[in-house]
């Protein structure tokens, strides 16, 4: 089995700013998307079970290096970072040319993204990608089982009244959400063997797109601004006993008519 797993690497939570022209800053580090370290895991099981091999693929106009190197410790046999200074500015358009561009050079049976990242949160780079390269496409995957003899993969999908069960052949792509399994954290030995893992920097001429396909001149949406939210209203903290706090509680959102 052979799966590629879409890794962005995000500002560490928490730290989210943007600069000049509403540009995420990424100066002060990065980190795995955390909704992607789920699909990995998820892949790491399903190599655990069916041998083969996992790689990760990043798009990021700047070094990556902690995330990349965490998903190695996870387990990835090798990570791909496609890094050229002529990505800043891409949209989730241009995002999505480059990486099935990058795909098209890897070869694989399953190609995972996680739902949303937690700087950009569009949700849609997974069915851009998916989409450009004709493949199946699996969103909202709350558990993922290939079936290699069968040639076929079968996901259990969060729907509006409980859960659907899909199938597609592969290749294809499945888009995952937390119930997947929490991420495993990265053993000493994993961190050590991740020094010895092979990390391919590719450039925008490797994966054959031209510079003028992507970054802020190409890119067909632009950000007009940005403000950020509301402060949060005061909250009402409930100290009674239980069974006092319950009734409080419950009259608390009956008067909003929320029960
Ligand atoms: C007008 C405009 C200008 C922008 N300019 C910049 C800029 O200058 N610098 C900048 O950093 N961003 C910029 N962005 C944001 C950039 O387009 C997004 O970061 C990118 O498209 C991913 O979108 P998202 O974060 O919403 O991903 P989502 O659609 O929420 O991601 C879904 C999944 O796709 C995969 N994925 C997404 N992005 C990547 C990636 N890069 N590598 C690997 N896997 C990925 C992950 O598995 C992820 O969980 C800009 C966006 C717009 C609209």
């Amino acid at each position: 089995m052979r799966i590629v797993v879409l890794l962005k690497a995000v500002p560490v939570v928490g730290n989210e700013k943007l600069v000049d022209g509403w540009r995420v800053d990424r100066s002060a580090g990065l980190e795995a998307n955390g909704n992607d370290e789920y699909v990995l895991e998820a892949g790491l099981k399903l190599i655990e079970q069916h041998g083969g091999e996992l790689v990760t693929l990043t798009m990021c106009p700047t070094p990556a290096m902690e995330a990349i190197r965490k998903a190695l410790a996870m387990g990835a046999a090798r990570a791909v970072h496609v890094q050229d200074p002529a990505l800043a500015g891409s949209d989730t358009l241009a995002t999505g040319l480059v990486l099935s561009a990058a795909l098209r050079k890897l070869e694989y049976d399953l190609v995972f993204a996680g739902a949303d990242t937690s700087d950009g949160q569009g949700g849609i780079v997974g069915a851009a990608v998916a989409s450009r390269l004709g493949l199946p496409y699996l969103s909202y995957a709350a558990r993922i089982e290939p079936d290699p003899g069968a040639g076929t993969v079968r996901v259990r999908r969060i729907s509006a009244t409980g859960y659907d069960v899909i199938e597609a052949p592969m290749p294809a792509f499945v888009a995952g959400t937390q119930l997947l399994g929490e991420p495993r954290y990265p053993s000493l030995r994993g961190i050590m063997q991740a020094r010895q893992k092979e990390i391919a920097s590719w450039t925008l001429a490797d994966v054959g797109v031209e510079p003028s396909s992507v970054g802020s001149a190409a890119s067909q949406t632009e950000v007009d601004s940005a403000t950020p939210p509301p402060p949060r209203g005061g909250a009402t903290v409930v100290r009674e006993a239980p069974e006092v706090a319950a009734e409080r509680i419950v009259e608390f959102l009956a008067s909003r008519r929320l029960v």
